[in-house]
């Protein structure tokens, strides 16, 4: 990964399974039937981050609120008929598909998008999300969770702690007695400075939020250090952990986490939160660790698409260090990495069915707004 063949061209068979990747002129290929593109060909993406029962939320929700505010606004709303959620679903999954997306690791609260899920051409990891702030939530919370599960692929599935907003120290100690090594964690991280404030000093929007909404916010003590040293050490340290956000991580906070040893990606939403928090994160504190970095869309109640080129333009667009061959891995194999799919997709590789995608419009691998996707295979 990160090369690129000027004139490649690259062989697949029936089902998008790839046979060969040759250069120009190849003797191998000079008889053989080629359709000829102009554009840059790369793998189907990786969207590493989405809510896809959240889809029928599209266009509901306030902008710049801030999550708590957010949060409120969702958990109040998000109720709706069952065939309007799944027809949101269904849509949501094909428009990733056209959008070039080959897989997904998708949080669900329910077992709704099981269907969609099993009959996509899309491969998903199903995460399903516990969160309890009561001691007597936490056990019918984890059991209901593993209920769910059960309705997805076995292979990609686990469950995973929401946030450590909505998880307590009882809560992650009680998850950690449930889970096997190969479960993967993905979980909300610092998306909002609220979640900070609430884990230093115990104070701040979160309180307002639990207030509202009448939750229990006894389970939180004033930490004097960021959530993500607050609670990272009550996770089990051998099963790999997706971050997601990183909103309000600070590079102490990064540096915290790379000395603990564990197997993490750093998930970036940059759309959804431009749309929540007005606020992007500070990526370049990240980039020295590039392998682990990865993308996601977040759902339709933040982001006005499910499209994963986007929020590439968002990146170069506003930070200008950045450019198309160093972010193409987050799209792609980092995703593929992260969700355990390398095997089968994330790069152009003979063996993989990646998918393939034509980027059109590009100028010298320079990634701009004016470049449109086209899906291959
Ligand atoms: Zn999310």
């Amino acid at each position: 990964m990160g090369s690129f063949l000027k004139n490649g061209v690259v062989a697949i068979d029936d089902s998008g399974v790839i046979k060969g990747v040759y250069e120009q002129g190849d003797v191998r290929i000079l008889q053989e039937e080629k359709e000829i593109y102009d554009g840059v060909l790369v793998p189907g993406f990786v969207n590493a981050h989405c809510h896809i029962e959240l889809s029928h939320m599209l266009g509901k929700t306030k902008r710049g609120t801030g999550l708590p505010k957010f949060l409120a606004e969702v958990m109040k709303m998000r109720g709706s008929k069952e065939k309007d959620i799944l027809r949101a679903m269904a849509e949501a999954d094909a428009q990733m598909w056209e959008n070039g997306i080959q897989a997904v690791g998708d949080h669900v609260n329910t077992e709704l998008s099981a269907e969609v899920k099993a009959s996509s051409r899309i491969l998903y990891h199903t995460f399903v999300e516990i969160m309890a702030l009561s001691k007597e939530d936490i056990q019918p919370r984890i059991d209901r969770a593993r209920d769910i599960e059960f309705y997805f692929n076995a292979a990609h599935s686990s469950i995973t702690a929401h946030a450590p907003y909505s998880c307590t120290k009882d809560l992650f100690k009680a998850f950690r007695r449930t889970v096997h090594e190969d479960n993967i964690f993905s979980i909300h991280n610092q998306e909002s400075d609220e979640e900070n404030k609430l884990f230093r000093y115990r104070e701040g929007g979160f309180l307002d939020f639990y207030k509202e909404m009448g939750l229990n916010a006894e389970g939180f003590r004033a930490q004097a250090r960021n959530s993500v040293q607050s609670y990272l050490s009550h996770l089990p340290k051998n099963n790999r952990l997706i971050l997601v956000h990183n909103t309000f991580t600070s590079l102490k906070d990064i540096d915290f986490v790379n000395r603990q040893d564990r197997d993490v990606y750093y998930c970036i939403c940059p759309n959804a939160n431009l749309y929540i928090e007005d606020k992007l994160p500070k990526i370049l504190n990240f980039v020295p660790d590039r392998q682990a970095m990865v993308i996601g869309t977040d759902s339709l109640a933040s982001n006005d698409r499910l499209d994963i080129l986007e929020e590439m333009k968002i990146l170069v667009r506003y930070f200008e260090h950045l450019d198309f061959m160093q972010i193409l891995p987050w799209a792609t194999l980092n995703g593929a990495r992260a969700l355990g799919m390398d095997d089968v997709l994330g790069s152009i590789q003979v063996g993989k069915r990646p998918g393939l995608v034509l980027l059109e419009g590009m100028n010298n691998l320079r990634l701009h707004d004016r470049v449109t996707l086209r899906r291959i295979a």
